[in-house]
């Protein structure tokens, strides 16, 4: 469902039943490449995408919130009181981001919340992020208050931890909230510093296909492969990822054992792979930069074990049609399913969309869900009368 953000604030405003005295939105986001090393003091190249989550609020005289997002039970959260995971299971990111504003010592008043969202959820398209983040950004508006972009999407992250269980790096929700329209997010998750990278070159289109499927292992794994990287980087005695090179993996590599070296060699080339991709734009050599995409699938593949079938068979399609307007494609997000990215001329792109279609399809007998998009405006609130 593609709807403009005017769309979507018009359909959250209907479902709210009454004029807003508040609208929030953040994005989803796709990541071009540097996967699975967020959380390895590596580099990580997303851009928020034209996707959002949107929420209306108006004030309701209460100490508590009351939420509604369609297909998804009601919920109301008291404000007063120590935030604890809860029932329905959706209103745990609510519940984290309110717990995270709370402990700064904010009084949150009561507030009718209605939710949309044309982020495709469990798609690899962090909608968990875009929720947990248009949260922080409404509750900013709430409390005419305004964190540093950094501040909210670090208690959206804790939220993510915390109250959903998933232990993420910070990519996620730094995209969401730091995402500008044609910048790339480039974050150097050492020191979390952020690098508004230009993309907006006419002649390139990223193609995002969702592969519709999402492998229950997904949420064990990815703590799996978390303590996995921690382990090499015990094991090879370093503090940082940074520090460590590909010898030193190898010279390792029996001690390291198995699955584990592999996971390390992952973690190390594509940390190098994505400081290389960012040379090769800023040079404009999207070839090379698309040889690099298919060489990170093949490492996620092979060596982090975080593919699919469904992911394989998309990616095939896309790498196959190299030279017809493809320049490279990888698995996207977490894995085990979700979405894969695709850089592609813009000449080609709806024919190679066309394509990806059709053969995943025919493959897999699954219809995918499959879009471009641009890099575009982070989370923000629209001000009154907008
Ligand atoms: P991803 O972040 O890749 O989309 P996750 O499993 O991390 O996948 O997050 C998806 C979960 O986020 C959903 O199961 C739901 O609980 C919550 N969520 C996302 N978007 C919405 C929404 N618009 N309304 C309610 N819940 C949502
Ligand atoms: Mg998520």
């Amino acid at each position: 469902m593609r709807s403009s953000l005017a769309t979507l604030a018009a359909t959250a405003t209907a479902a709210l039943g009454r004029q807003p005295d508040w609208i929030a939105a953040a994005p989803g986001r796709v990541n071009l490449i540097g996967e699975h090393i967020d959380y390895c003091d590596g580099f990580v190249m997303p851009f928020a995408i034209d996707r959002y989550v949107v929420m209306a609020a108006a004030k309701n005289g209460t100490s508590m919130s009351r939420w509604s997002s369609e297909g998804q039970p009601d919920a109301c959260i008291p404000h007063d009181e120590t935030q604890k995971i809860g029932e329905p299971a959706w209103a745990n990111y609510l519940r984290g981001v309110i717990e995270g504003f709370r402990s700064l010592g904010h009084d949150i008043p009561g507030i009718d919340v209605a939710v949309v969202s044309s982020v495709p959820r469990g798609a690899g398209l962090s909608s968990s992020a875009a929720l947990e983040c248009a949260v922080a950004t409404l509750l900013e508006s709430v409390l005419g208050i305004e964190l540093s972009k950094r501040d909210k999407a670090l208690i959206c992250q804790k939220a993510e931890h915390e109250f959903a269980g998933v232990p993420c790096g910070i990519m996620d929700q730094f995209a969401s909230t730091f995402g500008e329209a044609d910048r790339l997010v480039m974050i150097d998750c050492r020191n979390q510093e952020v690098q508004l990278v230009p993309f907006e070159n006419p002649d390139l289109t990223v193609i995002i296909a969702n592969t519709r499927v999402h492998h229950q292992l997904s949420d064990g794994a990815y703590a799996e492969r978390r303590r996995h990287t921690e382990q090499a980087l015990a094991c090879l005695a370093q503090s940082s990822w940074r520090e460590v090179t590909l010898d030193q993996v190898m010279e390792k590599w029996q001690q390291l054992g198995e699955p584990v070296n592999r996971r390390a060699r992952h973690v190390v080339t594509e940390i190098e792979r994505t400081q290389r991709a960012a040379e090769l734009l800023a040079a404009r050599e999207y070839e090379a930069f698309g040889a690099l995409m298919d060489a990170s699938h093949a490492s996620l593949r092979d060596d982090f074990e975080v593919s699919c079938a469904e992911l394989d068979v998309m990616v095939d399609i896309a790498q196959s049609l190299r030279g017809r307007g493809v320049l490279g494609a990888r698995m996207t997000g977490g894995g085990f399913g979700g979405s894969t990215v695709t850089l592609c001329e813009t000449a080609k792109a709806e024919e190679v969309m066309a394509i990806l279609r059709e053969r995943y399809q025919a493959a897999t007998g699954i219809e995918p869900e499959i879009f471009s998009s641009r890099p575009s405006r982070g989370a923000h609130a629209f001000a009154k009368g907008d």
